[in-house]
C-alpha cells in the first residue's frame, strides 16, 4: 500500500499556546487601536533588530504578534469565506495550529509602505530586503518560504523567533516529539481536507 497525500493538503504545525499573562506590549497597530503582545524574549530580539535596521534607514513595524485561538477562529472563518473553504487554510491556520499563538511570531511591515502590510507586496519593501539579509543574526527566520513543504502560502512578512531552546524545539521538533507534533498536525490537516 502506498500513501499519497492529496496535492491540496496544507499542514499547519501544532504549536504550544503561550500563557497570555506572560506577554508584554510590542507596539500598536497603524490606527493605534490594537496593542500587540509578544513574549519578552521576542520583544527584546525585535528591539535589537529594529534598531539595527533603523541605522540603515529601514523602519520595521509590527503588524501582528500574539493572536489567541478565539481570534484565530474568527480570522480563519473569514479566510475561508474570502478564498474558498478548501483554500482558506493556505492563508490562515486553523485555531490551535497558528504560530501566532506561541508569542514568538511577528508579522512585520515596512512603516514607509502601508500598502504592503500583510500581503505579497511586502517583497518589494526595503524592510523585506533588509530582513532577508539580516534577520538570522537576531534569531528570526521566515516561517513559510516559497514552495514550503507544508503547503502554506509564501508569507514574506511572517517571521518567528528561534533564539531560545524552547522556541527552537517548538518550531523544529525532534525525535519522539516530532512524531507527536507532526502526527497531530497531519491529522488536523486531513480533518480540514475531508471537511473543509
Ligand atoms: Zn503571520
Amino acid at each position: 500500500m502506498s500513501l499519497h497525500f492529496p496535492v491540496s493538503l496544507v499542514i499547519h504545525r501544532w504549536c504550544p499556546l503561550v500563557d497570555s499573562t506572560s506577554l508584554a506590549p510590542i507596539g500598536n497597530s497603524r490606527d493605534g487601536k490594537i496593542a500587540h503582545l509578544a513574549r519578552p524574549e521576542t520583544i527584546s530580539a525585535f528591539r535589537h533588530m529594529s534598531a539595527a535596521a533603523r541605522a540603515e534607514g529601514v523602519t520595521l513595524h509590527v503588524i501582528w504578534a500574539f493572536r489567541d485561538p478565539r481570534l484565530q477562529r474568527e480570522q480563519f472563518e473569514e479566510a475561508k469565506q474570502k478564498h474558498g473553504s478548501r483554500n482558506g487554510i493556505r492563508w490562515l491556520a486553523p485555531p490551535g495550529f497558528s504560530e501566532h499563538q506561541t508569542g514568538w511570531v511577528l508579522d512585520i511591515g515596512d512603516l514607509d509602505d502601508p500598502e504592503a502590510d500583510d500581503n505579497p507586496l511586502f517583497e518589494r519593501t526595503k524592510a523585506f530586503r533588509w530582513l532577508k539579509g539580516n534577520a538570522s543574526q537576531f534569531k528570526f527566520e521566515l516561517s513559510f518560504p516559497p514552495g514550503n513543504w507544508q503547503g502554506v502560502s509564501y508569507e514574506p512578512w511572517h517571521w518567528r523567533f528561534v533564539g531560545t531552546s524552547e522556541a527552537r524545539s517548538a518550531f523544529h521538533p525532534a525525535g519522539l516529539r516530532a512524531i507527536w507534533v507532526w502526527g497531530r498536525s497531519i491529522a488536523e490537516a486531513l480533518r480540514w481536507w475531508l471537511h473543509p
